[in-house]
C-alpha cells in the first residue's frame, strides 16, 4: 500500500544575517533535498551526526517549521497545502516524543494534566472521559492513576520518558517521532524504553520516525535507515542490510565507530578511518560534502556532486561515485 508518509524533495535554507536585520551573510543548509518514506506500522530510522539536518527534517514533516521547498503527504495529504485546522488534525496523528524527558514535561502540571493536555487541545475528551482515556494510556506505558496527582519531578528519567510517551499516545496518533527519545537515558533504562516502543508497535500498528546518532539504538529499532550528512541523506536502505553491509564510506565510518562491530571495524581501518572536522553547514564543500573527510575520495569527489546510486539491492541507494564504477565480478 501507499506509505504512511512520504518526503520528497525536502529543501530548509536559513538566511543568516549579520545582526537581526542585517545583511545576509550566507544560508545554511540545514536540509538538502531530501526524500524517504514511512511504510505502516514501521520504523525508520535517520541516523547520522548533530547537525546533520535529522531533527530539522523531523520538525519539517510536521509542520512545526515551514520547508523553503519540496513535498510531504501524510495519508495521501499533501501535508504543506494544510491551514489551520488541518495542520491541527495533522497534529493529533502524528505525535512527538523528545530527547529531554523533564524538559519536556511542563513541572508545575501534575501528570493526569500533562497526559490530559492533548486530549483538551484536540477536544477528543474532557472531564471524566479524560481522565478515563489518561488513566488508560498511563498503564498501557506501564504507569498506573496512582500517578495522575503527581509532578514530574517526582519520576525518574525512565518513568519521565514513559509519561512522555503517555502523552503522544493520548490522542491515538498514527505516526509518532521520536527525535532522541532514549540518548538522556542511562543504557539498562534505554533497553526498557525501546521494548515499550516496540510493544506500542506492535499492539497498535504504530509508525515511527526513529532518530537518533546511536547507531545500536537505531539498529536495534529501524526497519529501514536513512543516513544523513551535512543536510543530505547519503545511503538508504533495509535496516539489517545497511549495518550488515555499508555502502557509503560515511555510513562505514559511523560503523566503525561502534565497538565491537567487527567486519565492519575490520574494513574500514584496512581503508583508513575517515576522521577531521564536520565542515561548516553554510559552507558545505563542493561535489561530494564528504570529500573532505573521505578516506576513498578520488578525483570525481571535489567537483561533481553524487546522485544517489543503486547499491546493488532493492531499495538500497547510496550517494557516492564509487557506485557508480562497474561492478567486479565476485566469483567464490
Ligand atoms: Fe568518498 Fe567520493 Fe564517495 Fe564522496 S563520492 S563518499 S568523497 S568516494
Ligand atoms: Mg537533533
Amino acid at each position: 500500500g501507499t506509505p504512511l508518509l512520504e518526503a520528497r524533495d525536502l529543501v530548509k535554507h536559513y538566511q543568516i544575517r549579520k545582526g537581526v536585520l542585517g545583511r545576509p551573510v550566507g544560508t545554511v543548509h540545514a536540509v538538502d533535498g531530501i526524500s524517504f518514506a514511512i511504510p505502516r506500522g514501521k520504523t525508520v530510522g535517520l541516523v547520522g551526526e548533530s547537525g546533520s539536518g535529522k531533527s530539522t527534517a523531523a520538525r519539517l514533516v510536521s509542520r512545526l517549521i515551514e520547508p523553503t521547498s519540496g513535498e510531504v503527504r501524510f495519508d495521501g495529504q499533501d501535508v504543506l497545502a494544510m491551514r489551520g485546522k488541518e495542520v491541527k488534525a495533522l497534529r493529533r496523528r502524528m505525535q512527538m516524543v523528545f530527547q529531554d524527558p523533564f524538559g519536556s514535561l511542563n513541572p508545575r502540571l501534575t501528570v493526569g494534566d500533562i497526559v490530559g493536555e492533548p486530549l483538551e487541545v484536540h477536544r477528543v475528551a474532557s472531564g471524566r472521559a479524560r481522565t478515563d482515556r489518561v488513566v488508560e494510556v498511563l498503564e498501557t506505558v506501564g504507569l498506573s492513576g496512582r500517578d495522575l496527582h503527581k509532578f514530574p519531578h517526582q519520576f525518574s528519567g525512565g518513568q519521565a520518558q514513559r509519561i512522555g510517551i503517555a502523552r503522544a499516545l493520548a490522542t491515538n496518533p498514527d505516526l509518532i517521532i521520536c527525535d532522541e527519545a532514549v540518548s538522556a537515558l542511562d543504557v539498562s533504562v534505554q533497553a526498557q524504553v525501546l521494548n515499550l516502543l516496540k510493544r506500542l508497535q506492535r499492539e497498535l500498528g504504530l509508525s515511527y520516525l526513529f532518530i537518533a546518532h546511536d547507531l545500536n539504538v537505531v539498529r536495534y529499532m529501524a526497519d529501514e535507515l536513512c543516513v544523513m550528512y551535512m543536510g543530505e541523506i547519503v545511503e538508504r536502505g533495509d535496516g539489517d542490510a545497511v549495518f550488515a553491509d555499508p555502502q557509503h564510506p560515511y555510513t562505514q565510518m559511523l560503523l566503525a565507530a561502534i565497538p565491537g562491530h567487527d567486519p565492519v571495524t575490520a574494513r574500514a581501518q584496512e581503508r583508513g578511518v575517515a576522521t577531521g572536522e564536520v565542515p561548516s553547514a553554510s559552507a558545505p564543500p563542493s561535489g561530494c560534502r564528504f570529500h573532505t573527510r573521505c578516506p576513498a575520495v578520488f578525483d570525481r569527489c571535489p567537483t561533481e556532486h553524487p546522485p544517489l546510486y543503486d547499491a546493488g539491492q532493492p531499495g538500497r541507494v547510496a550517494a557516492c561515485h564509487l557506485l557508480d564504477e562497474p561492478r567486479q565480478v565476485q566469483r567464490a
